[in-house]
């Protein structure tokens, strides 16, 4: 038999057998997701470190504390999240309990990818964990050590019954998407995401998308432009500018423009040194392929590098990089950058900005630097993105309470906290009845008159306020 289906099988087993159901089962499986943290912390550093160069500082920030913080707010949080929420009822079902009860999906499919290659199997893990489901993940090949690093721990830890790791690449991952599942939550490129929508169609498997696109910055009115400088700079070269939610790009004014290059520069200098590439602080991209990929967008650019732009095949380096008198449509704005090249284009009024960044589709993240909350406002209310966040990058997805995800091509569907229980849960309408109230309820068999009709269309009346039907 296919290991690949008889992995899935298993878990298919274990799922019927309503193993995963209770929660007590659901929090032992968390805590020991956070004994796995906790015991491992060394390790998960280490194999961050040998995929992508990735500080320890940013690991313990990005990967462990977010996915630790996510697992406790589930653990504090799941009793509640699974009791059932009581709905309103009409004047025929005024003595019926009418519900919306949350039940597990089933087996379902997390598959990752590469830039925070740990934080993005875990925290959708979480979801779907304390839903009740029993889970497959796929880590990113891309991410070699966090990949085999998951291999090794995932079945020490948790329920090898209910929980399982397959590995592979994308031909091992097309295979895997053969199989049914009751869900598939993808992170990745908007490439790949067709390739799984297309195999998900095939047993109508629901997904979530968890993608990607050009996160604008835009920077108007009056700012205070040393803070804005030194959040654009972390956001951006946080992870070398490999996160979903980097600023991609910049749009302001030239005066603003002019007024941020040599704060940019100082900022620069300040995190990471006069040599950026002996810094501890600063990480690699991940592969020579992506690498490749983006000295290539940088030799295609037909803007002015003012900043960095030097490189390290070997080292897999890029330094901090910022180009201006870039164009719309520049080799710069075609494609999601995900690397440490910061484009700022220029549009004179805010309003100009914003057009700019609606002729383009809608981001998973948009920012605005302004101190005037008029411009904020106006920003937020004219465009569309997975998330907002005003005067700074990056932070806003760091919150269990805020759902995490797109709109459009840049996702589908949401996570983190609540929403990542939600995610993995069907939500069951519920309504049981007892037998009272037969001669009301009565109304609408037949034989139909005239008369029952107008007692029941009395009852949906606005003045009835007492709606039936
Ligand atoms: P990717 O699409 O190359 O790979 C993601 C996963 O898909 C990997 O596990 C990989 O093995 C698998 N895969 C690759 N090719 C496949 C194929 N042909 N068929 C089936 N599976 C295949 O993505 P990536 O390069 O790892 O990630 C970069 C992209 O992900 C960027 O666009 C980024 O914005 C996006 N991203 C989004 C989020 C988010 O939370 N929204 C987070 C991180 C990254």
């Amino acid at each position: 038999m296919d290991p690949q289906k008889e992995v899935v099988d298993r878990l298919r087993s274990a799922f019927r057998s309503g193993v995963t159901l209770p929660v007590e089962f659901r929090r032992s499986q968390l805590k020991q997701l956070m004994s796995m943290m906790r015991d491992n912390e060394e390790q998960i550093i280490d194999a961050l470190h040998q995929d992508l160069a990735k500080p320890k500082f940013e690991t313990i920030l990005a990967e462990i504390e977010i996915i630790t913080n996510e697992l406790h707010h589930a653990i504090s949080n799941i009793s509640s999240w699974m009791q059932p929420e009581y709905a309103a009822t009409n004047l025929a079902t005024k003595f019926d309990d009418c519900s919306i009860r949350r039940e597990p999906l089933g087996v379902v499919l997390i598959i990752g990818p590469w830039n925070y290659p740990l934080q993005l199997l875990i925290l959708p893990m979480v979801g779907a964990i304390a839903a009740g489901n029993c889970v497959v993940i796929k880590p990113s090949e891309v991410s070699p050590a966090t990949d085999s690093l998951v291999a090794e721990l995932i079945p020490k830890y948790l329920s090898q019954d209910c929980y399982a790791v397959i590995r592979g690449g994308a031909e091992e991952t097309k295979a895997l998407l053969e199989i049914r599942f009751d869900h598939i939550f993808y992170t990745g490129s908007q490439a790949v995401a067709r390739t799984v929508v297309q195999a998900a169609s095939v047993h109508l498997t629901p997904v979530t998308l968890e993608l990607g696109g050009k996160c604008p910055c835009l920077i108007y009115g009056h700012v205070n432009i040393a803070i804005a400088a030194r959040r654009l700079v972390w956001s951006k070269f946080f992870n070398a500018g490999q996160s979903c939610v980097a600023p991609d790009y910049v749009v302001c004014s030239t005066a603003t423009r002019d007024a941020l290059l040599p704060l940019i520069r100082q900022v620069l200098e300040d995190f990471y040194s006069t040599e950026p590439q002996k810094s501890p602080d600063l990480a690699r991209i991940v592969s020579p392929r992506h690498w490749t990929r983006l000295m290539g967008l940088l030799g295609k650019t037909r803007g002015k590098v003012v900043v960095g732009g030097e490189s390290n095949q070997e080292d897999k380096y890029i330094a901090p990089t910022v180009v201006v008198d870039v164009a719309e449509d520049d080799a710069l704005m075609k494609e999601e950058i995900f690397g440490p090249l910061l484009p700022i284009l220029t549009a004179e009024s805010v309003e100009k900005g914003i057009e700019l960044v609606n002729r383009k589709e809608k981001p998973l993240a948009l920012y605005v630097f302004s101190d005037e909350s008029s411009v904020v406002k106006t920003v937020m209310e004219k465009t569309s993105s997975g998330g907002f966040c005003a005067n700074d990058g990056i932070i806003h997805m760091t919150l269990p309470s805020l759902p995490f995800g797109g709109v459009g091509a840049s996702g589908w569907g949401s996570y983190h906290g609540r929403w990542g229980f939600e995610a993995f849960s069907h939500r069951k309408s519920c309504m049981l009845r007892g037998w009272a109230l037969e001669r009301l309820n009565g109304l609408r068999y037949p034989p139909y008159t005239e008369n029952k009709l107008t007692w029941l269309r009395w009852t949906t009346s606005p003045n009835a306020s007492c709606s039936m039907m």
